[in-house]
């Protein structure tokens, strides 16, 4: 058994570990992560945002061609299948993978491959897959463990037709029909990925709305394409019991109504990887699902153990989590931080359309009974979407009346995820900069899809002047 002391020792190596292994390490501290997979990124890189986004680049790539004119005649010669697809994705993995071990031999930053678990409040223990245990100490630890799909106990996820999202990366053949239940972000992509390859899926949402965390008018065209695209949305839907067959799956609701498909996808809810970590033992709360409970600093009831990422509960995602770990490295570092974590940050889904959001949404703006104008561009109207063919899509300004202060950014469409940081950009100005008329008075490219804010600025200013 060996033992290493390190300044700052961060157990996993997701976006959390990794920004807050970055941020230490460039500030010259002596610092380590331990991963327990074989490899480093994180669920990011193997089983979540990497993955999906390859695989929905890869469906994307397919509907745009089936769909381009110019490839009409040769479109009936082209079979793509799931496996094929995945193999696209383990290309895009093992160039993140790449990456990141570079960025993390560039900084001295220690790679330690084992499952980390404390000791004491100064020590962990790391066990590697070959048996072998060794000892580490550090003055800091940052825990960026992750999370996994929540399994309910009465369901057997040991079962080839019952899939998670880690599992669903496994499946070797494309299925005919699939039903998904959980319509929240990783359900609804999948959705639309599947729905892409031709397979039969249902959709089956707990809630009486898709994603209703986002502005209506942009859900209802989730939905309106999700079904266009072949997919059965059922709302309100709580599953009874779900009943594994040798040629397919059925899932009972409490409604009565039956689902039966070749394999069901589980998509709801995730829990945090805490459970293995010894940390009841230190004294360090977490909540029914694994989230350990953390102060708006990201700091367990030990100060100087710090939680960041899915494991520190919402949002869940890569993006927050990088940016956690960040925040927590240069707390670690500094004793103190200069800048803040942002509060509203810019939700992207990779549904086809693509979503993203960013501040405040029609109903939450209601409610606050603030007086609002909305401008609105149709991609169908903008010349690079005529261009690219990609004329399905909106965005969608929120302002203030008397102000013109932009209140809230609601896309959908091609590029949706990538259009929204314009705005957002704009957005977060101070001092009477976060304007409306900034897109009214701005020369942008064109043709671009950046035409689209001045369109829908236009379009604002015209229904209150
Ligand atoms: C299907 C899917 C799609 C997603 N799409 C997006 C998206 O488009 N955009 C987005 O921003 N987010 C997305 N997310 C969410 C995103 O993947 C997570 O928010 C992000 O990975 C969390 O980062 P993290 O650093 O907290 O943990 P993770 O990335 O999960 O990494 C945790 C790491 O810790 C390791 N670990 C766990 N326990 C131990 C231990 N005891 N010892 C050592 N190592 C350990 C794990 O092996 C893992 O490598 C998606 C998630 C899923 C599942």
């Amino acid at each position: 058994m060996s033992h290493r002391h390190y300044d700052t020792l961060i157990i996993g190596s997701g976006p959390g570990g990794e920004g807050a292994a970055m941020k230490l390490a460039k500030a010259g501290r002596r610092v380590a992560v331990v991963e327990a997979f074989d490899q480093v990124g994180g669920g990011c890189t193997h089983w979540g945002t990497i993955p999906s986004k390859a695989l929905r680049q890869a469906i994307q790539l397919l509907a745009d061609y089936r769909r381009n004119p110019l490839f009409q005649r040769t479109v009936r010669q082209i079979h793509v299948d799931y496996p094929q697809l995945l193999a696209a994705a383990g290309s895009v993995i093992r160039d993140q993978v790449r990456t990141k071990y570079r960025y993390y031999d560039r900084n001295r930053v220690d790679v330690i491959h084992g499952r980390a678990r404390f000791v004491d409040a100064r020590t962990i223990e790391v066990s590697e897959a070959g048996g072998r245990v060794d000892r580490f100490t550090a003055d800091a630890f940052v825990i960026a463990t992750g999370s996994r799909p929540y399994h309910p106990p009465d369901i057997d996820f040991s079962h080839p037709r019952v899939l998670d999202s880690d599992s669903v990366l496994r499946l070797d053949h494309t299925p005919g029909s699939l039903t998904i239940y959980g319509a929240g972000v990783i359900g609804c992509e999948y959705a639309s990925v599947f729905c892409n390859l031709d397979v039969k899926v249902n959709l089956v949402n707990t809630r009486d709305r898709l994603l209703a965390f986002l502005d209506d008018e942009i859900t209802d065209a989730l939905g309106y394409y999700l079904r266009t695209q072949g997919t059965v949305i059922r709302h309100q839907e709580e599953y009874e019991r779900v009943e594994p067959l040798d040629n397919g799956v059925v899932l009972h609701c409490r409604s009565g109504k039956k689902f039966k498909t070749d394999y069901l996808l589980w998509a709801n809810g995730r829990a945090g990887n805490s459970a293995a970590l010894g940390l009841a033992a230190l004294g360090i709360g977490t909540n029914s699902r694994g989230q350990i409970e953390v102060d708006g600093s990201y700091r367990t009831t030990l100060p100087e153990i710090y939680a960041v990422g899915d494991v520190a509960g919402p949002p869940g995602l890569a993006s927050a989590s990088y940016d956690q770990g960040r925040f927590v490295g240069t707390l670690i570092s500094e004793g103190e931080s200069d800048w803040k974590l942002i509060e509203d940050f810019p939700s992207g889904i990779y549904t086809s359309p693509e979503i993203s959001s960013i501040g405040r949404t029609e109903r939450e703006l209601t409610d606050q009974q603030v007086p609002y104008e909305v401008g609105r561009a149709m991609f169908k109207n903008i010349a690079r979407a005529q261009i690219t063919g990609h004329t399905v899509g909106m965005l969608k300004l929120l302002f203030h009346r008397e102000s013109l202060e932009i209140l809230g950014i609601h896309c959908f469409g091609e590029q949706a995820s990538e259009i929204v940081h314009i705005g957002q950009a704009i957005m977060t100005q101070t001092g009477g900069a976060n304007s409306l008329l900034y897109f009214a008075e701005t020369t942008f490219n064109y043709p671009t899809m950046a035409e689209a804010y001045r369109v829908a600025a236009l379009n604002g200013l015209n229904r209150i002047f």
